[in-house]
């Protein structure tokens, strides 16, 4: 992703009017309205998606803190349930009108290879942005708010009541104006006052690896902008992942079953497998036994608090052959024939280790 700042042209020190004055200048240049081409309107939505986060104060510290990335820092996750933001409730005085946009949950489901490695990942959201005709004020360019006079801008009407305890003061918030103490008398007509349009935005995703399944991953500020260019809410990403075929995950280890036949169990060998790293070679050792196990050192999940990777084990499974064409059953009887002499010893070796394999 571009640097926000050299998106809107901006030095990093930049005041919100500055910043508010390039998006501005940029967005009447790029909007949908002007016939952009392609190139110009990937750019105007790199250079709204800027200005939202350049535009709160918050999000831009973050922003400054965290470099690019949604996840530069690890101060960008979030481990937690969606929090409930609180606003207003019996606090005197008008409304603040601007309102923070709602907490938007996403699921996305990702392959064991996934999560391995980490993954980058874009997703379309339907999400509200902030309305570039009227810059979330609500109002028509040119026109302004004005001071509602019911209420003279205080956003309450008082009333003198009369009660058996004498004259009592009640305030309850202005109908005129929606306790907000002003009016627009022109609004915008293409938010229809409401600061904000809905749009389909693309989300970068820059999902690091050994995520765990259920895990919720917050984007700060990367939610739908509020009502009249109110601060946006949050998207939370929460991590699914769809069980694999081949390889099962025990905290950052994996784990699999190879099957080999008995003569290389027998012999030993080196046979290669698929992993996630591509082709890795197994080595068999001569007598190898079913529930062995052969560890591929750091080719397990990549750690998600620390550098490094889980380990891979390799589960050996030995076939018999079970269906032997006359030349193998001769082979056998040989090999049987041969071993003979040795047969009473084996039995006791045998026995001697029964049941106590390696298997986990
Ligand atoms: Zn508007
Ligand atoms: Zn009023």
């Amino acid at each position: 992703m571009a640097d926000h700042y050299e998106v809107l042209g901006v030095e990093r020190n930049a005041s919100q009017e500055e910043i508010k004055k390039a998006y501005r200048k940029l967005a009447r240049q790029l909007h949908p309205d002007m016939n952009p081409s392609e190139e110009e309107q990937e750019r105007f939505k790199l250079v709204t998606h800027a200005y939202e986060v350049l535009s709160d104060p918050q999000s831009r510290q973050q922003y400054d803190m965290g470099g690019n990335s949604p996840f530069g820092d690890m101060g960008g996750f979030g481990f937690g349930d969606i929090f409930e933001n609180f606003f207003g409730g019996g606090q005197r005085g008008p409304r603040q009108m601007a309102e923070r946009g709602q907490d938007a949950l996403l699921r996305v489901e990702l392959t064991l290879a996934e999560v391995v490695t980490g993954v980058e990942k874009q997703i379309e959201i339907d999400t509200a942005v902030t309305c570039v005709t009227c810059l979330g004020t609500t109002a028509r360019p040119g026109t302004s708010a004005q001071v509602c006079d019911i209420c003279r801008g205080s956003g309450q009407i008082q009333r003198q009541v009369r009660s058996l305890l004498g004259n009592v003061v009640t305030s309850a918030p202005c109908g005129s104006c929606r306790g907000y103490g002003q009016t627009i008398p022109d609004p915008c007509v293409d938010c229809r006052g409401q600061g904000r349009t809905r749009a389909r935005r693309t989300l970068d995703l820059n999902i690091p690896g050994g995520v765990e399944h259920g895990l919720r991953l917050q984007l700060t500020g990367q939610g739908e902008v509020g009502f009249a260019g109110g601060p946006a809410g949050d998207i939370y990403v929460e991590i699914s992942v769809r069980a694999d075929e081949h390889f099962e995950r025990d905290g950052d280890d994996l784990s699999a079953t190879l099957e080999i036949p008995l003569h290389d169990a027998a012999l030993g060998t080196v046979i290669p497998i698929e992993t996630f790293d591509g082709s890795q070679d197994v080595e068999i050792k001569a007598g190898a036994q079913s529930g062995d196990i052969v560890t591929l050192k750091g080719k397990g999940v990549k750690h998600l608090r620390h550098n490094g990777r889980g380990d891979l084990h390799i589960r050996i499974q030995v076939q018999t052959p079970s269906k032997l064409d006359s030349k193998e059953k001769e082979l056998f009887k040989k090999l049987a024939e041969l071993r003979k002499s040795e047969k009473a010893n084996l039995a006791k070796v045998n026995q001697g280790t029964f049941g106590r394999g390696r298997r986990r």
